[in-house]
């Protein structure tokens, strides 16, 4: 597989460019440097003959320090200074501020002094600042004192020979600081990158940053495993690239446009995609993918983060326990039913003691939430293998919700909540009978749940431009908006359902939403924390 650019290989190559920029190399080059310094000799002896009126008039001792600057730059070339010891480069500048004080062995005295700094520079940046005081130690013993003595002790002199060296010293210390704060700095960026690339492999999380064209800029060591499944035969480090990832099913192949990959890089942000990658049983995958977009300072799209998280024990765990509840809760439906059945045969006689038939009454009560549970359960682990099968034909709408709030109404009275009913005589819709029933006794037990003593509930039943319509609404303790988005989610519950102890398990909800979704309607919900709710279905007719 290609590796587009190692784990964090694109910050590394950053850093190290930044370290050239801003250290040219870690080595100077000496023949460039030996190079810079010659010329500058050339041009001041040059300047020198030129003002003097005699191009080749420079003096005896100037022109040894010019065989010697040459001699000087025909080592620096020649010579393979990176197989001797560091400090043998430093001959150059020291050769060189030995040819400056011949230079100012002229008796007309000049010799531009000023030229020190180059060599005081070639040292502080060579040695640090070892290099510093070797400048002003040659500076003092090769230029100031030789010319010194040759010039005589006049203050013009003298202020040269002590200005020299300190110039030259505080050159070579300044530029040896410099480096020394850069090269604190790289260390310190040095460090800290390679505590985000430690955290960056370590964590159980696949991460892969895209550049703003969709080039894998880098990724974790986690993500390389995950990639080895999707593209055995390798990656060109392009988003989108198809290979052997499926959708949340596990068995549809992605298309280009669906790859968590290509979206990131259109700049699409999202949260919790499931994947599978690879098509081994043994050892493929499941990941939940997220996205976020990475901005410039200017808040244009620059590229973008994906995290990989592994949920495979998770999707295993889950469906072990929707065919662990779909068996039991099939199971458990055959006794139920014939529990149901000979408790109402036993109701139906009239030789019981009215105390037998109040604890029977109970029991029969209690066999049918239980049946409901139980089926409820069964349909939440059915739903997963896909959408919720109905059958339909033409069906009295009117007549299902009548029975239900007849149904309702033992539960209401004890609840002491009003059930009002607004609906027509007839209303035929071509729906599944049953499954509707069971849409408007989950609503209905709901808001009878859901209600205070002496509570109100209305249900309407008609139709719109759009369809049949069906609301049940109630007075009682409402929902809270931050909740509204969770109601229909498995096993949610509510922390006013809760802390009332209302009983219920958070089921009846999402399967009202599948069966409505079923039949191509929707659910909608109105609702205030404290003073009711309405749940509204719209079927199309
Ligand atoms: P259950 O009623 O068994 O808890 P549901 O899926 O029917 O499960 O409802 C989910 C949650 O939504 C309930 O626990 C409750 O918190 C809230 N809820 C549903 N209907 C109403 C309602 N009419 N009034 C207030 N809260 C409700």
């Amino acid at each position: 597989m290609a590796d587009p650019g190692g784990s964090v290989g694109h910050l590394e190559r950053r850093l190290l460019g930044l370290r050239q920029r801003l250290l040219f190399t870690d080595e100077p080059d000496p023949g460039v440097l030996q190079g810079v310094f010659a010329l500058l000799y050339v041009l001041d002896l040059t300047l020198r003959a030129a003002g003097n009126g005699s191009p080749l008039d420079v003096g005896m001792w100037p022109t040894v320090g010019l065989a010697l600057t040459a001699i000087t730059s025909v080592l620096a070339v020649a010579v393979p200074w990176e197989r001797l010891p560091p400090w043998a480069v430093g001959l150059l500048p020291m050769l060189d501020l030995a040819a400056l004080g011949l230079s100012r062995m002229d008796e007309q005295g000049g010799g531009a002094g000023i030229l020190a700094v180059v060599p005081a520079l070639w040292l502080g940046r060579q040695f640090g600042r070892r290099g510093a005081v070797a400048a002003v130690l040659g500076t003092t013993l090769l230029l100031a004192l030789p010319s010194l003595v040759f010039l005589g002790f006049t203050g013009v002199n003298l202020s040269r020979a002590v200005l020299i060296p300190v110039v030259a010293g505080w050159a070579a210390f300044a530029i040896a600081s410099a480096l020394d704060q850069v090269r604190a700095g790289m260390d310190v960026i040095a460090h800290q990158r390679r505590i985000s690339e430690a955290i960056f492999d370590t964590v159980d999380v696949g991460l892969v940053l895209l550049d703003r064209t969709g080039a894998y800029e880098g990724m974790n060591k986690r993500h390389e495993d995950f990639m080895r499944l999707a593209y055995p035969a390798g990656h060109a480090g392009t988003a989108g690239q198809l290979g052997l990832v499926y959708g949340g099913d596990g068995s549809t192949l992605f298309a280009r446009d669906e790859m968590p990959t290509y979206r990131a890089s259109r700049g699409e942000e999202f949260a919790d995609i499931r994947i599978w990658v690879g098509n081994d049983p043994l050892t493929r995958r499941a990941l939940s993918v997220s996205a976020r977009r990475v901005e410039d300072e200017r808040g244009a799209f620059a590229g973008a983060a994906l995290a990989y998280k592994d949920v495979t024990d998770f999707m295993r765990a889950l469906r072990v326990k929707d065919e662990f509840v779909a068996s039991v809760s099939h199971e458990l439906r055959t006794p139920l039913t014939s529990i149901n059945g000979y408790v109402n045969i036993l109701l139906e006689r009239d030789d019981l003691p009215t105390d037998v038939v109040a604890q029977l009454e109970v029991v029969a009560r209690n066999t049918v939430r239980l049946t409901r549970l139980v089926s409820d359960l069964l349909h939440t682990a059915q739903n997963d293998e896909g959408p919720m099968r109905v059958v339909r034909e033409h069906t009295d709408l009117a007549a299902v919700v009548r029975g239900c709030v007849e149904a309702a109404g033992p539960a209401a009275r004890r609840a002491q909540v009003t059930i009002a009913v607004d609906a027509p005589d007839t209303l035929t819709a071509n729906v599944d009978a049953e499954r509707m029933a069971q849409v408007v006794d989950n609503l209905l037990s709901n808001a009878v749940k859901y209600s205070r003593r002496e509570g109100h509930v209305r249900v309407r039943l008609g139709t719109d431009a759009g369809g049949v319509v069906l609301s049940v609404a109630d007075d009682g303790i409402g929902i809270d908006a931050a909740d509204r988005d969770r109601l229909f989610t498995r096993f949610f519950r509510t922390r006013e359902a809760e802390e009332r102890a209302i009983q219920g398990v958070g089921l009846g909800l999402s399967i009202t939403r599948s069966i409505v979704e079923a039949h191509g309607g929707r659910v909608e919900v109105h609702s205030q924390l404290g003073v009711g709710s309405e749940f509204v279905v719209r079927l199309p007719q």
